[in-house]
């Protein structure tokens, strides 16, 4: 690109992301929004093709603004310098690539423990959106305790030969990538024996089962995995290292989970509230008005918290322990906050017309107006996952007693027994 972005002062940075804008977004668009014209948004919205969108939002670096710019998107911006994109994104309510696991934990994975060759393979892919990513982690007997997983890899020359089943894998029905952690030596203890791969999604022996949730929407699968092979050069880490690298992805899932990518006012905090207003305003009645400033303020203290999140990254330091305080709050918090909207919607609430939110529009390819019914029962069913995807609550408070608090351990038998040792269930 031919201005040095990383160079420009907070001003110049959202200038140089409005300008781009004008220049790509239809024209009427950003008018719109300034004088809050619904209907002609609505309008340009539905027209846009959100595909191709996505691969120019992507390619001008626009969709991962910190990821360094050699690798084909990217503007090698520092997360404080992000915000400031990230808030004229939002505020022009640009749609995102839906690659949240490729964009939040795939990309970091790399970036942190990919050669470089990987880096240029896959990067770009992740950032436009062409290449979904998926995460391969949990299965029907690992969970909470992943590192006791069962996938098993074997090696064969040059590749790997993989079998085992995989569950919830988010996006795994439309993914290129998947990020694998298998069993390679069942000799050692758990954390010991495991290595780390990318998997081609579309190799044969990948099979994809969808599971429908209680929204009626399926964007979870279960994945079985029958003799896949993997080239060697897939793998992140060194042999039997898979756990380190599987803590870089968690690490980052919680910081993405815990609203931490969105620092702005547009993000967590005030907005959810601010939405629950405007369908129902005036507000009058005292409980109500009681539990929405109560929220309202509890969607401050978590922005506050990845603020200060963000500056401590900003200015060298090592992450604290404000992504699973915020991973832990935020997930309790959107569920106070949906039981809210859904008690405030009385008996429309418990109901809607018509289909679930179906894939396309939860993948963004199709706008979903923010007064359509269906998004406060859906939002509200779908709030109750956000205790468990990422690590549950009682995993967090955990992590939270042990490593923030300094709390004993919990006692574990089968951290140093042979994992082929360690006694299971089916
Ligand atoms: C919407 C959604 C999307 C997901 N997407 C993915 C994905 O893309 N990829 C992926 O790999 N996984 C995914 N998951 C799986 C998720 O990571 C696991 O569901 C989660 O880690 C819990 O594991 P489990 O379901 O096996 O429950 P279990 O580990 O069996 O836990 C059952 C209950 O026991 C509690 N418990 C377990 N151990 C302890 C302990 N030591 N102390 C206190 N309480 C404990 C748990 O908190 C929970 O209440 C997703 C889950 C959801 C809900």
């Amino acid at each position: 690109m031919a201005v040095d972005v990383a160079a420009l002062t907070p001003e110049q940075l959202r200038e140089q992301t409005r300008a781009w804008l004008r220049e790509n977004l239809p024209a009427g668009w950003m008018e719109a929004v300034d004088t809050g014209d619904d209907a002609t948004f609505a309008q340009l919205r539905q027209q846009l093709d959100y595909d191709d969108w996505c691969v120019r939002l992507g390619e001008a670096g626009y969709a991962t603004p910190t990821w360094p710019a050699e690798y084909g998107a990217g503007l090698s911006l520092s997360p404080g310098q992000a915000k400031h994109v990230n808030d004229v994104l939002s505020h022009y309510k640009v749609p995102r690539p839906f690659n949240i696991i490729g964009i939040g934990m795939g990309g970091p994975t790399v970036m942190a423990w990919g050669s470089e060759e990987l880096k240029h393979r896959l990067l770009r892919g992740i950032a436009t959106n062409q290449e979904i990513w998926c995460q391969l982690f949990s299965e029907p007997g690992a969970g909470s305790d992943v590192a006791g997983l069962a996938t098993r890899a074997v090696r064969d020359g040059d590749e790997w030969v993989v079998t085992g089943q995989k569950v919830w894998t988010t996006l795994a029905h439309v993914s290129r990538y998947g990020m694998l952690v298998a069993r390679t030596n069942p000799d050692l203890p758990k954390h010991q024996g495991l290595s780390y791969f990318i998997v081609d999604m579309q190799a044969p022996g990948v099979d994809v089962r969808p599971l429908v949730q209680m929204t009626g929407d399926a964007e979870f699968n279960e994945v079985y995995l029958n003799d896949v092979r993997i080239p060697d050069s897939m793998r992140l880490g060194r042999e039997g290292d898979g756990w380190r690298v599987a803590i870089t992805t968690l690490m980052n899932e919680r910081v993405a989970l815990s609203g931490a990518g969105s620092v702005s006012h547009e993000g967590v905090g005030g907005s959810g509230v601010e939405r629950i207003i405007d369908r129902h305003k005036p507000v009058t009645d005292p409980g109500f008005r009681q539990r929405l400033a109560q929220a309202y303020i509890e969607g401050t203290l978590i922005r506050l918290t990845n603020q200060r999140a963000a500056a401590r990254r900003k200015s060298g330091a090592e992450a604290g322990p404000e992504g699973s305080v915020t991973k832990l709050f935020q997930a309790e918090y959107n569920k106070r906050l949906q039981k809210l909207a859904i008690d405030m919607e009385g008996a429309a609430g418990m109901a809607w017309d018509g289909p679930a939110l179906g894939r396309r529009e939860r993948m963004g390819r199709v706008a979903v107006a923010p007064d359509d019914a269906r998004s406060v029962p859906v939002g509200f069913l779908r709030a109750q996952a956000n205790t468990i995807e990422g690590g549950t609550s009682e995993i967090m408070r955990n992590i939270l007693g042990e490593r923030v608090l300094g709390l004993p351990k919990e006692p574990d038998n089968s951290r140093e027994l042979p994992w082929k040792d360690v006694p299971r269930s089916g």
